[in-house]
């Protein structure tokens, strides 16, 4: 499978028309200069530069003349998460899906290569590791989620693809899954796919990288050579309805089984065994394979839960429609971070943001925030080479579907074309810019 396989430039046309079509349907889908312009003075510190801290900085940068803006994110590089799952199927290169930060971090923005190790919401400043206690007068926290590695006995982040344990939520990860994505179909053996007990980023992943390492075996003609198996911590593929039916009739047809409720507990790489727990159960069950994904348990990073922010809890308690955090009201939330009742994907947030900057903007002027967020979340489903599950859906964990003359219950072309050529530009030019 050679890079962007099978892809024609009829097959891009198509795709800018459609994706252009997309992004312009429905006026509340689309996002660009809809932050009103404001006086409004003080100091705002944005915690996190991924693709919340980006996407709201740019827009707060345009519409706030007089406010002082500091975005906090230590990492120089900025990383499209999105296309790991396809640098692991062998679609995209390494280097297509990571940039400069610099690139991204607006004029008039002052940016500290700085990380937040403590946050004193009731003093209204954080602790940095290198620069100290900054002061704000209004926070925007999105500084994503943490992935707890070590929760997994047995485990390495560091090792994660040089042996036979696979994890694409990590870049080094990914690429080297792509490596024994290839090794296994030639020599065959039991594969073995997990997810995990808590909220994840992108739920669809651990799905899209088994269907993708099956699509791949089957074309090259080494499927009956792989067992594949998925063991799923919870009682279901997806957490809607109607894609939840799609996905496990996916399954049942691709000839993949599917364990419910197996929590990964720990691994013994050397001896190949990967040792789950049935919910609410103290039993044990060992599993031999010979090529292991899977994804470990995630939570708000440690400096919000050893803090106020979080009051306990994984995640940060934010009203669901406003994005105002529960306790603190100069204090907006979004990402991956907020506790909110919606799959957490970069799809969301390209929606989040606009109703984080507006309602920011409307309270540092001393009114009551006007914009709601309505769940809206996007996950494209890679179901093989070439076809895409495009499921959107909001609170309501109804479909809502961009592309109206497609049925959103079946896997489309269409939807590939936009995961492979449209969605990538659409983020590093439009999502993180403010614009889309
Ligand atoms: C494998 C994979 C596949 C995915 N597929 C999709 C997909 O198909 N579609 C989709 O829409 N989404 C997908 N996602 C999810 C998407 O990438 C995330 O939901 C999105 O990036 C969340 O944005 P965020 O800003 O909340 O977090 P992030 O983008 O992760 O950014 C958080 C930022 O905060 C910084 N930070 C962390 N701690 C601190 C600290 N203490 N101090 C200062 N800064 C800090 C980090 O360095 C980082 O830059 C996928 C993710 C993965 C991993």
């Amino acid at each position: 499978m050679t890079k962007q396989s099978g892809i024609g430039r009829r097959g891009f046309l198509v795709a800018g028309g459609l994706g252009a079509a997309a992004a312009g349907y429905g006026a509340y889908r689309w996002n660009a200069n809809d932050v009103p312009s404001s006086e409004a003075k003080g100091h705002v510190v944005i915690v996190g530069g991924g693709t919340a801290g980006l996407a709201v900085a740019s827009r707060l940068r345009r519409a706030l003349k007089n406010a002082q803006i500091t975005l906090i994110e230590p990492e120089r590089t900025h990383y499209y998460q999105p296309g790991f799952t396809l640098v692991a199927a062998g679609v995209f290169a390494a280097g297509d899906v990571v940039r400069p930060e610099a690139e991204f971090v607006p004029a008039g923005v002052r940016w500290l290569e700085d990380m937040v190790v403590g946050a004193e919401p009731e003093r209204k400043r954080v602790v940095t590791a290198k620069s100290g206690a900054v002061s704000y007068d209004f926070l925007v926290l999105c500084p994503g989620l943490e992935m707890d590695f070590g929760a997994i006995e047995g485990v390495e982040r560091a090792r994660l693809g040089e042996g036979n344990v696979h994890c694409i939520y990590d870049y080094a990860g990914s690429q080297r899954c792509w490596t024994a994505i290839q090794k296994l179909s030639e020599t065959g053996g039991r594969a073995i796919f997990t997810d995990t007990w808590t909220k994840l980023k992108c739920g669809g992943a651990p799905k899209k990288i088994n269907l993708i390492a099956e699509d791949y075996c089957r074309r090259q003609g080494s499927r009956q050579k792989v067992d594949f198996r998925y063991y799923s911590a919870l009682d279901h593929l997806f957490d809607v309805p109607v894609f939840n039916q799609r996905m496990i009739a996916i399954y049942a047809q691709r000839g993949i089984p599917v364990e419910w409720n197996h929590r990964l507990m720990r691994v013994d790489a050397g001896a190949r065994k990967a040792v789950f727990r049935p919910n609410g159960s103290e039993a044990e069950v060992t599993v031999e394979y010979d090529f292991l994904h899977f994804v470990p348990p995630m939570r708000a990073p440690e400096f919000v839960r050893q803090s106020g922010l979080s009051a306990g809890a994984d995640w940060v308690p934010t009203d669901k429609e406003t994005l105002l955090h529960k306790s603190f009201r100069e204090v907006v939330v979004l990402g991956d971070v907020a506790a909110l009742p919606t799959s957490k994907t970069g799809a969301a947030v390209r929606m989040q943001a606009p109703v984080a900057a507006a309602n920011l903007v409307a309270l540092m002027e001393g009114k009551e925030p006007q914009r709601r967020y309505d769940g809206y979340t996007a996950c494209p489903v890679v179901t093989e080479y070439g076809k895409v599950l495009l499921a959107e859906f909001g609170y309501d964990k109804k479909p809502t579907p961009t592309i109206p003359f497609l049925d959103p219950g079946v896997e489309h072309a269409v939807g590939w074309e936009l995961k492979v050529h449209v969605l990538k530009p659409m983020y590093f030019e439009g999502v993180l810019r403010g614009k889309a």
